[in-house]
């Protein structure tokens, strides 16, 4: 139904004042324009854009997200730590998407529950940094803030940051999301095509795991085609987006009233996230992500105490309301079978029931000797585990996963099958940003979260 359809109504100009409140308070991670007047230029070309999701969408993964919480779905969250502009190429877009419907095949199939798919993609431009500055050779510059601030090369002008930066950030994200919906809608998803999303990867024990399935998976369908079933979800997958809500001058202008309600909605995305860094309470990011209607996720590191917890839920889900929160948990793995039980505890003498997600990503870096940053696959591994350990014991769900891959076959994590060592990870590591589990990395994983689920 177009949202015409409804009687349009405006929003409450104390709404309005609201989505602008942030500007007062404390705000982290921002980059240092070169002046006021370009940006302001740039969002204001940017809010007169069309949304890049549509409301509606968002408030039905709400109704997903709630399920998930509630023990009857899981969440798969994956893709670059950081986007580029260069790598936003049919040939990337589309391998991404295949690992990311393999990995929902093999948890549908292997643990029996619907899986919500949701890329990291069409928007996961802007990164938070440990450092303002980086210093090479002697020479300090601008830490790289990911590809909608400036760019990579470590040139003064490059890493500059630049206004202009932020439109060609809505238009990569327009045609990535473009594409996106053309594959999951246009019969590039039905999971008739099971085989084909693993053609073109190399053969590896995981793909060969994945073929018995794949035949498991295509004897079942030809059975339901045989008994006349034909259904739409077959045929098409839900594929939502998310990215980390970090950018303001971004984020604000793509934050549209909705004519059916008059409430705001961040329309860059489907579902947006806190990072660990810029989740103060009284910070400017909580509060603008307080006063929107999508459901929205917080980063939770080791440190992080019942109480802190406590009052980001006051703040950002004071109504309750299934689906909203999302807890991603991102401790280690040498942390989590400690940290996470308090928090589980406290959520129970609640009355809050967030979706519980584990990154297992974020708390697991390391930096070899000659300087890659990397993860151990085992590590994950433990982490994945120790999360679905930690709600086994307290009787909670453990709803969902987080994770950074890429459907090519880069070495930028170690372990796994093919036993990627320190001196393999310089072959082909291309991330500006976090080490990604590749094409084989994660459907092996997958397979062992189905495991656990079904457990
Ligand atoms: C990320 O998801 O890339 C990230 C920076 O995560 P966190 O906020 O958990 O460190
Ligand atoms: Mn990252």
């Amino acid at each position: 139904m177009l949202q015409t359809d409804f009687p349009v109504i405006s929003a409450d100009p104390d709404v309005i004042a609201g989505l602008d409140y942030w500007r007062t308070l404390p705000i982290k991670q921002q980059p240092e324009w070169p002046d006021h007047a370009s940006v302001e230029a740039a969002s204001a070309e940017i809010a007169t854009f069309p949304p890049l999701v549509f409301a509606g969408e968002v408030d039905t993964l709400r109704e997903r997200l709630a399920a998930a919480a509630a023990g009857k779905a899981f969440l798969l969250q994956g893709g670059d730590c950081a986007e580029t502009f260069a790598d936003a190429t049919a040939d990337n877009i589309r391998n991404r998407v295949k690992t990311i419907l393999q990995m929902a095949v093999v948890l549908t199939y292997g643990a029996s529950v619907p899986v919500i798919k949701m890329g990291r993609m069409a928007g996961q431009f802007a990164k938070p940094r440990s450092s303002d500055m980086e210093t090479r050779d002697g020479v300090t510059l601008p830490a790289y803030r990911g590809d909608i601030i400036n760019g990579y090369d470590f040139t003064p002008e490059s890493r500059q940051p630049d206004p202009a930066r932020l439109v060609k950030g809505y238009h990569t994200s327009a045609s990535t999301l473009n594409l996106i919906r053309a594959f999951t809608q246009g019969g590039f998803a039905d999971l008739r095509q099971v085989h084909s999303w693993n053609k073109g990867f190399a053969s590896n024990p995981a793909n060969v795991m994945y073929e018995h399935l794949a035949k498991e998976i295509d004897k079942a369908v030809r059975f339901m085609e045989a008994a006349g079933a034909d259904f739409d979800e077959m045929k098409r997958a839900e594929f939502y987006t998310c990215h980390e809500a970090l950018l303001m001058d971004y984020e604000r202008p793509m934050t549209r009233i909705d004519s059916r309600t008059g409430t705001p909605y961040t329309l860059s995305s489907h579902f947006v996230w806190i990072g660990e860094r810029t989740r103060d309470l009284d910070g400017a990011h909580v509060d603008f992500l307080s006063r929107v209607r999508n459901p929205i996720g917080v980063k939770l590191g080791p440190t992080t105490s019942p109480d802190d917890m406590l009052r980001l839920i006051d703040k950002l889900d004071p109504d309750r309301e299934p689906g909203r929160l999302t807890f991603v948990t991102r401790m280690g793995a040498g942390k989590i079978r400690d940290a996470l039980p308090p928090l589980l505890e406290a959520i129970k003498k609640s009355d809050a029931t967030p979706l519980w997600v584990s990154d297992p990503m974020h708390g697991n870096g390391m930096t070899t000797p000659t300087g890659y940053k990397t993860r151990r696959f085992e590590e994950i591994v433990d982490e994945v585990k120790g999360f679905f350990e930690a709600h086994r014991d307290a009787g909670t769900h453990p709803g969902g996963i987080h994770i950074e891959l890429t459907g090519d076959d880069v070495t930028e994590c170690l372990g796994g099958s093919e036993h990627i060592d320190e001196a393999t990870l310089a072959t082909r590591y291309e991330s500006l940003c976090d080490p990604r589990l590749n094409h084989m990395q994660s459907l092996e994983l997958a397979f062992l979260v189905a495991e656990e689920l079904s457990a």
